[in-house]
């Protein structure tokens, strides 16, 4: 599969410094700030510095090290939201998955108790 990666995208935008972010934390190879329409008293979203559009995307080409990166980042979003109670992460793909912006993003959703994963039909 081809992944077409928009170097226009309001997440690489972000990644620029062209437009703020309310940043958690950040590494070598990725970015956790808040999402701008929070879900959950915890909304934060995990950004590789690398150009990749999907989590398949991520998982087939970033190297070991961006993928180290980018869940030690994750682990560290982690600690300091105080997500010990659990949390939901949720990677939205391409248009079944009603994903908005085209680059790669791990939601990590928490700090109460959530309901159902999705509508029961
Ligand atoms: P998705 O549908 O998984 O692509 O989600 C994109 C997420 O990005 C949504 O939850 C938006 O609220 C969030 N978002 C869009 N623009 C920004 C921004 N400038 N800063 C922070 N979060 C944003």
């Amino acid at each position: 599969m081809d992944f077409d990666y928009d170097t226009n995208n309001i997440f690489a935008k972000i990644l620029r410094g062209e437009i703020p972010n309310q940043t958690v934390f950040e590494n070598d190879h990725a970015l956790a700030f808040r999402d701008i329409n929070p879900g959950a008293p915890v909304h934060v979203l995990v950004i590789p510095k690398g150009p990749y559009v999907s989590i398949d995307h991520f998982a087939r080409d970033a190297s070991p090290e961006e993928q180290v990166g980018f869940f030690a980042a994750v682990a560290r979003v982690c600690e300091v939201e105080n997500l010990s109670q659990g949390f939901r992460s949720i990677a939205n793909t391409r248009t079944h998955g009603v994903q908005d912006v085209p680059h790669f993003h791990l939601h990590l959703i928490g700090g109460k108790q959530l309901g159902a994963m999705l509508p029961q039909s």
